[in-house]
């Protein structure tokens, strides 16, 4: 029999960004024996690598702003297809949230009166992001530690044991869950160094995985993203939604190749930054589309007077929803009018003192001097898209996190719904906080209201075993598949055939492409023993990848439309008809499956919110036949 070592929580918190770390302080501070596990180490997740900063509507810089205007901006952002429901609790929580990690201690840049600064950010109507600097995420990460530290010396002074309520198990995998029946009972991991395995045992699990970019060849994300708890969650019986949303941050370094993807933070074009063509042309004027026209400086002479009067300019088209910038730019570069090497020009060299931009914008400084070797305070940078974010996740309530699985949370980037088709910038460390905390306090509230503890049954843990181990069970013959090679092929065919632009001949070669890696990957053979061997663990995290990449793909061949961060070649217009429809995904022997489902009515004092006008651009006739304003 294979040893397990074995560990007994209330709540275990799966991931330890921002989603998981608030989820495990509030499932602690709920009286809940946690344990947070994070498969790198504690501290390096995406949340600290996040820039720019963190939406909420606190009104510091322009008093106008408030939370329905948020949650206008946010439902405009993801085309109206959002949970309407998530949208407006994180419009509405968001300042408490951030107010409540100064209580944590963090400190974020401040205004000249003293009051926490904000930033402008593609489609947010005003400044609205809090931040430290462009190195918001690492703050957030460090003062959600700091708190967890403070919770373990409470701890330690009532029990003798900093870890008798929190626990952290850092460079520890989960690759399953297990239930007991229609509930959640554990879950199932390996220490990276070691190999060894370890079972946790508990009645509720909170998803805090982040997202699938390491799909995509080309990305802004690092090598933990491998989409581990969407396929974990599709495994346990959960729904994912919104699947085909992938956001293409129209901003990630092109050049030189060993860096292409990495992230040129939406803060450049915040603070004054604007992209420009190899003919020198400002060209998102060009680009404004339909559905914003009136919303957008229309001359260069606007959108410059918007930065510093906002009551008589509108903003610049260069903050536009991330969806419309990336597709612009695609579109300069296919026309012939790229940079030199692919992309386009981002120019704040032009437009800031050189003190300034270091001052504001200290790690894309370095980042560019040290990985380019351009000083982006005397030339512009090159930019293009690159795989950022997945809107796309579990299937959960909006109040409780709970996906359909009773005992199986989820928040954070692995969660679906709360930015429909297009996330905007900001909107994802304001998420982690509000939805978090929900998480956890919704774990909480199921222990409480349960009458029986979940047990796990000990053949299923020798099943995870086994499929653990499985890489290691081919003998090492001509058929034998690498897992190197197989995880290229992904990436480059997912990048290639289900990237930023979409079309069906494309998207269903993807698939074919797909059902052959799916086959090979299961003669993948892996050498060495389960000591430091990251091909074993490459071997265990395509499976996720391969199985969430088909979600993905299977979704954007149903949705006939173009919409937010989902652009289909053959058919380029936003249908209202598709504005309702959710596509879920589940996961069955033979793969995943896909299909529509309706979302709920948004409710009438949200939808009173906007003006009939512009409900009208993306809401059915139909739909709108019962609006006052038309039957009235
Ligand atoms: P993460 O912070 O990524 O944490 C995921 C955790 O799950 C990690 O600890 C990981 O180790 C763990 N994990 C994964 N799989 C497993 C497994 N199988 N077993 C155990 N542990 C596992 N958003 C904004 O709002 N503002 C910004 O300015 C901003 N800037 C960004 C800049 C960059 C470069 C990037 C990549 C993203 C940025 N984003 C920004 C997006 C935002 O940072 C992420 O969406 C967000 O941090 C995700 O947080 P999370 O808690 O859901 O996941």
């Amino acid at each position: 029999q294979v040893q397990v070592e074995r560990f007994d929580y209330d709540v275990i918190v799966i991931g330890a960004g921002g989603a998981g770390l608030r989820a495990a302080i509030e499932a602690r501070q709920q009286g809940k024996k946690t344990a947070i596990i994070s498969k790198s180490l504690f501290g390096k997740a995406h949340t600290v690598m996040a820039e720019g900063g963190c939406a909420a509507s606190m009104g510091n810089v322009n008093e106008k702003d408030n939370w329905q205007v948020h949650f206008r901006d946010t439902m405009r952002g993801g085309k109206f297809l959002n949970n309407w429901r998530m949208a407006e609790l994180h419009a509405k929580e968001a300042p408490e949230r951030v107010w409540e990690l100064e209580t944590y201690g963090a400190l974020f840049d401040r205004t000249k009166d003293g009051k926490i600064s904000q930033r402008n950010f593609g489609g947010h109507t005003y400044p609205r992001l809090a931040h430290v600097g462009d190195r918001t995420g690492l703050e957030m990460i460090r003062t959600m530690q700091q708190k967890i530290v403070s919770l373990q010396q409470e701890d330690f002074a009532e029990t003798g044991d900093y870890e008798s309520h929190l626990k952290v198990f850092s460079e520890c995998t989960v690759t399953e869950l297990i239930k007991d029946g229609d509930r959640i009972a554990g879950a199932f991991a390996y220490w990276r160094d070691s190999g060894k395995f370890v079972l946790f045992s508990a009645p509720a699990i909170v998803l805090a995985t982040g997202g699938i970019g390491k799909s995509f060849k080309v990305t802004s994300n690092s090598w933990e993203y491998t989409g581990d708890g969407h396929a974990l969650a599709l495994r346990a019986g959960a729904t994912l939604i919104n699947m085909e949303f992938v956001q293409f941050h129209p901003t990630g370094m092109v050049w030189p190749p060993s860096v292409k993807g990495i992230l040129v933070t939406e803060g450049v074009r915040g603070d004054g930054g604007v992209l420009k063509n190899s003919d020198g042309k400002r060209f998102m004027f060009e680009y404004i589309p339909d559905v914003f026209k009136g919303q957008y400086a229309e001359t260069e002479q606007e959108a410059d007077g918007w930065y510093a009067d906002q009551d008589n300019n509108r903003r610049t088209p260069d903050l536009l929803p991330r969806d419309e910038v990336a597709r612009a730019i695609n579109s300069e570069v296919k026309a012939g009018r790229g940079s030199p090497h692919g992309g386009v020009f981002l120019d704040i060299a032009s437009r800031l003192p050189a003190e300034e931009i270091r001052r504001r914008l200290p790690s894309m400084y370095h980042q560019f001097k040290e990985l380019a070797d351009v000083d982006i305070t005397a030339q512009p940078m090159e930019v293009g898209p690159t795989c950022h974010y997945v809107m796309g996740g579990v299937e959960v309530d909006p109040d409780t996190a709970s996906s359909i699985v009773p005992g199986l949370f989820a928040a954070g980037e692995v969660a679906g719904g709360m930015h429909g088709s297009n996330r905007l910038g900001g909107n994802s460390l304001s998420d982690l906080i509000v939805f978090g905390r929900r998480a956890g306090l919704g774990a909480a509230e199921y222990i409480d209201a349960l009458e029986q503890r979940p047990k796990i049954s000990e053949s299923d843990v020798d099943g995870a075993a086994a499929r653990a181990v499985s890489p290691f069970d081919f003998p090492s013959s001509g058929q034998a598949e690498n897992p190197y090679s197989i995880h290229a092929e992904l990436q480059q065919s997912m990048n290639d055939l289900v990237g930023i632009i979409r079309k069906e001949e494309e998207v269903q070669a993807a698939l074919d492409k797909l059902a052959e890696l799916k086959e090979r990957a299961k003669l993948v053979a892996v050498e060495g023993r389960r000591e430091f061997n990251p091909g074993w663990h490459l071997a265990i995290d395509l499976r996720n990848m391969l199985l969430v990449s088909e979600c993905v793909a299977k979704a954007a061949l149903l949705r006939t439309e173009s919409r937010g961060g989902h652009t289909r070649d053959d058919f380029p217009g936003m249908d209202s008809k598709w504005r309702n429809t959710l596509l879920v995904c589940e996961a069955y022997d033979d793969g995943a499956r896909v299909t529509p489902k309706e979302q709920v009515p948004m409710r009438e004092d949200l939808l009173e919110l906007f003006e009939l006008s512009e409900l009208e651009k993306y809401y059915t006739d139909g739909e709108l036949a019962d609006h006052p304003q038309r039957s009235g």
